[in-house]
């Protein structure tokens, strides 16, 4: 029950909201000794919703812990298990036994707003709850083992060496619930200690998905930042926010449909992970629809209208399309006027955000940008499948503008490229697939883009990295076509598995293998190193060097024979949707009913007499 409730909180809603920023003390003091003459330029990532430690503290301002001794995460919500189980057990059981809803829905409710409400913002969109962020206003060289492992958990930097000194990388940290308005400020009240501190008087910008929206953001208030710039590398933006957000602002919810809830939501979410989607399904059964759907409803109404409107953050992540819509039906009263004044400025930097784009490129800062493609939006909201994405974001959003095909799709036979934002009749921005037409890109000569990439898994795709520490540290890249390793249209991959089997192949004493052993260790390792080693591949190098390097492995006895986890709710779970649609247990037909109580008569009291 401990973990299936966590797990219900956890996934019923993949959207939240944080807390409040401290100021950090302006350290001006030099900390490089680069001279007039140094070629490189500060960098400073500025990383996307959830990538920064946003901590639970108490009453005084001191960070809570857990008994490990760990801070207490306040992204994003804060999930205290005990009490959670306090509030929601008794509800359960009682629901579960009489097959109606005895107090279950209201419980789960107020166990969400509970949980996310550390994240609240009062009437002017301030963090009100107990909540602290992490800054590190100082170089990455200055960073202390905890600081490198925060930063390091969102963006391996230790696996990834640049040229760029260590004394010239940033990381801006923020809370993604914060103030819209107050964390753009920050930022360019960062970009002065950054100044201050390497005495340059330009710095690059890294700006990852919602960390965009705040460039965009300081860029539309504080033009006067142009200037101070030398270089921005978007890294997938959220630049018109994420039609995941659009939808919740509009109440255009999927999963608050029985039917949809079993038969496409968990389908799309076991992408995240399969088995967890089919476990909560399985438990959700226990309970009748309109239980189980009363709990949904009154869950999201509770999180959106008591914590997510009233952050700015998140209204910020909300596209240009969906925002009059979702302000008239949630900031039109009186109670919400600060908020709305706020919003509505965001909504026309929103608006310009190309302008300020062209402006920053008038004034010669480079601007280069990352998107990703060929993979549905989550399915949290209607428009889910209405155009390309990335799992997380539109790619209108991200590529600024490209035409693309949707998913699964190509673009009509008769297609001619555009050429809206690039003049040279040269280039041929089609991308292979016939999904993309990059010219309609606001940068279409700058812009790389990775098919069949998810924007929650960028941190591992090596490629990506590599061509993000290179335009770092030096202005060897100028667009697209300035390196054949790193092209305008690529694939996506993911190397987290395949660098983990690597390290465990580099453990294995080779003295104890046998000839045969040794040699296809030995291979395995030595392909997984080329293909590493390659920025441009084939879509499938890496799994199939993941499954050569598991296999030889296997072979020395180092590695289960398996490489995932066998998923045993899935099966039951479509077993169950085949045979009875999204029907909770009780509502199945008699027999199978009963056999299903008898089961889970003997289950608790089996876990009673324990
Ligand atoms: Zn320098
Ligand atoms: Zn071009």
């Amino acid at each position: 029950m401990k973990k299936t409730c966590i797990r219900l909180l956890c996934c019923a809603v993949t959207l939240c909201l944080l807390l409040s920023a401290v100021p950090f003390a302006i350290a001006a003091e030099k900390k490089s000794d680069c001279g007039t003459d140094c070629p490189y330029y500060p960098t400073i990532i500025v990383p996307g919703l959830g990538q920064s430690s946003v901590v639970v503290t108490d009453d005084s301002g001191t960070p809570i812990t857990d008994k490990d001794g760990n801070k207490v995460t306040a992204f994003p919500a804060w999930i205290q298990t005990d009490k959670l189980i306090n509030s929601l057990l008794g509800p359960a059981l009682l629901s579960l036994f009489t097959q109606r809803d005895m107090g279950l829905s209201d419980a789960f409710a107020d166990a969400i707003e509970d949980a996310f409400g550390i994240n609240k913002c009062d009437e002017n969109a301030k963090p009100v709850g107990n909540v602290l962020t992490e800054k590190f206003p100082y170089p990455y060289s200055e960073y202390s083992e905890y600081d490198k492992s925060i930063v390091n958990m969102h963006i391996p930097f230790e696996l990834y060496p640049t040229d760029l000194p260590r004394d010239h990388l940033y990381y801006f940290e923020y809370n993604s619930f914060g103030n819209h308005i107050d964390l753009a400020n920050e930022l360019y009240d960062f970009i002065q200690l950054v100044k201050a501190q390497t005495g340059h008087d330009k710095v690059n910008l890294v700006p990852l998905s919602q960390g965009a929206s705040i460039v965009s953001a300081m860029l539309d208030y504080t033009p006067a930042v142009m200037d101070e710039l030398h270089k921005i590398m978007f890294v997938v933006p959220a630049l018109d926010g994420s039609w995941i957000i659009g939808d919740v602002f509009n109440d255009a919810i999927t999963f608050t449909d029985s039917d949809y809830l079993y038969h496409g939501f968990l389908e799309n979410i076991r992408l995240l992970d399969q088995s967890t989607a089919g476990l909560i399904e399985l438990v959700a059964r226990l309970f009748p629809d309109e239980v189980l759907m009363a709990a949904l409803q009154k869950g999201v109404q509770k999180l959106v209208q008591n914590v997510m409107i009233y952050s700015t953050g998140m209204w910020a992540l909300c596209p240009t399309a969906a925002y009059p819509s979702a302000a008239q039906r949630y900031l039109s009263s009186p109670e919400m006027a600060s908020i709305k004044a706020q919003t509505d400025r965001y909504y026309q930097a929103q608006l310009h955000h190309k302008d300020n784009i062209r402006k920053l490129q008038e004034k010669g800062v480079q601007v280069f940008c990352v998107a990703e493609y060929d993979i549905s939006l989550i399915n949290v909201g209607t428009h889910w499948n209405d155009q390309n994405a990335d799992f997380i974001i539109q790619l209108d959003s991200t590529s600024m503008g490209a035409t693309s095909a949707n998913v699964g799709e190509t673009l009509p036979d008769d297609y001619k490229q555009q050429n809206t934002c690039c003049s040279n009749p040269a280039h041929n921005h089609i991308s292979p697939d016939r999904v993309i037409d990059a010219s309609t890109g606001l940068l279409a000569d700058t812009t790389f883009y990775f098919k069949n990439q998810r924007h929650d898994l960028t941190q591992h795709n090596d490629v990506i990295l590599k061509l993000a520490m290179q335009l770092i540290a030096n202005d060897d890249i100028k667009d697209v076509y300035s390196s054949p390793d790193f092209p305008q249209f690529n694939y996506g991959r993911n190397v987290k598995n395949l660098l983990t089997l690597l390290d465990e192949a580099e453990g294995v004493n080779r003295k104890l293998l046998t000839k045969g052993q040794k040699k296809r260790l030995d291979a395995a390792v030595e392909n997984a190193q080329t293909v590493l080693s390659k920025t441009v591949d084939g879509p499938n190098a890496v799994p199939d060097a993941e499954a050569q390097l598991h296999k030889a492995l296997v072979l020395c006895g180092k590695e289960k024979a398996t490489l995932t986890t066998p998923d045993v709710f899935t099966p039951v779970s479509d077993f169950l949707y085949r045979h009875y649609g999204s029907n909770g247990y009780s509502e199945y037909p008699r027999e199978t009913a009963k056999k299903g109580i008898d089961a889970l008569v003997s289950f608790f009291g089996a876990v009673a007499g324990r």
